[in-house]
């Protein structure tokens, strides 16, 4: 509705940690050009308090000259500066002219959401702070004149006025600040989730593995099997040299896409480093791991990876106590290494 009012900041995009600032600003300008509109005009025509009339004319003109001049030059901190000013010192000329009367002291407790929202923490205590030992100035001197107050139909307006400034204002900052947030959590989840995951290939990298592997070990009941294995490409060195290191690169993309897709949902496949892959199956005896190693090895053997004919070496090792991720893998690897041995294109069990 008001899309006009809030200009987009190219150099404030909404990660920037102004963004939320330049919006708050608008909006803070937009509450207080109406309001001084609004009390301009209820000041002529309602109570022909011309004088009050100027200081709201006053703060109109200061507000769409702000405006003016923060669209043109996106000056956060300075603009902030200024709105925060002009609030905090119209609000105080009317709590002096009015002797704190008719609840004008009411208005005072407007400036602190302008100037904690708009200047932070240290500049928005201090501003408080003076604005607070005014209005008790002012009390001081109410206590000592000793004279008899009146509340008029004005001093109505002033509550109103104020509480729905104050809904308008905190209602808006809680938005900002649920906003900021719920980005923060879904940045949180993106890093978690790069930390986690092989660049290259999407799988999960070897720290989640070992981490995720410990967790099983440390979890798993005593009766239920658990195996991993390690799945090597053979020769692979040589893609690279004939091919390029490119080339090697997208093949290792695709068998562990491959991968992914041969073993079971349950599985947990890894990206070990280089051109080798873990795999943990979980609920699995070594027997079982044994026979989807030689699936996916013979499966393998069977397709044109991009574009090449592959064959894989693996090693299969089953979880026994009292085995840690560190030795179990080790096991696997001995049982590799005699795959590669025994000539390549085998599935060896430790
Ligand atoms: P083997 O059958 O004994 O396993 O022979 P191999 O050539 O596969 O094994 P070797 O360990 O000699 O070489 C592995 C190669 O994998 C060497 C390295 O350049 C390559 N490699 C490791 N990481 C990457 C990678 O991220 N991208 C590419 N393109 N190549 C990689
Ligand atoms: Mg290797
Ligand atoms: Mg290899």
């Amino acid at each position: 509705m008001l899309k006009f009012w809030f200009k987009e900041f190219p150099q404030y995009p909404s990660d920037h940690t102004d963004y939320w600032r330049t919006r708050l600003i608008s909006y803070a300008l937009l509450i207080t050009t109406s309001y001084f509109l609004i009390l301009t005009i209820i000041n002529i025509v309602t109570f022909s308090a011309y004088g009050l009339a100027l200081l709201d004319g006053a703060g109109l003109l200061l507000s769409l000259a702000i405006v003016v001049w923060f669209r043109a030059t996106g000056s956060v901190t300075s603009t902030a500066w200024s709105v925060t000013i002009m609030v905090t010192t119209l609000v105080l000329l009317f709590v002096v002219t009015t002797g704190g009367y008719a609840h004008s002291l009411y208005w005072a407790t407007i400036v602190p959401p302008f100037a904690f929202f708009l200047l932070g923490r240290n500049s928005g205590t201090g501003v408080s702070l003076v604005t607070f030992s005014i209005c008790s100035f002012v009390v001081y001197q109410q206590t000592e004149s000793q004279q008899p107050a009146f509340f008029a139909f004005g001093s109505l307006l002033n509550v109103i006025e104020v509480s729905v400034a104050h809904i308008l204002l905190f209602r808006f900052y809680e938005r900002a600040r649920s906003s900021a947030y719920d980005k923060l959590e879904m940045r949180n989840a993106e890093i978690l989730l790069l930390a986690e995951t092989d660049k290259l290939t999407g799988l999960y990298n070897r720290e989640k593995l070992d981490n995720t592997l410990n967790g099983l070990i440390q979890t798993n009941p005593k009766d239920e099997p658990l195996s991993v294995m390690i799945v090597d490409i053979d020769y692979f060195k040589n893609i690279n040299d004939q091919y390029g290191h490119f080339e090697g690169d997208r093949v290792l993309s695709a068998l562990a896409k491959q991968l992914k897709h041969l073993m079971r949902e349950e599985d947990i496949v890894a990206r070990w480093g280089g051109e080798e892959f873990v795999v943990v199956c979980a609920n699995a005896s070594l027997a079982t791991a044994m026979s989807l190693a030689q699936r996916i090895r013979e499966s393998i053997a069977k397709q044109i990876i991009s574009g090449h004919s592959l064959t894989i070496s693996v090693g299969v090792a089953q979880l026994t106590h009292p085995d840690t991720a560190e030795s179990v893998l080790d096991r696997a690897d001995a049982a590799l290494y005699r795959a590669k041995r025994d000539g390549r294109n085998r599935v060896f069990a430790a």
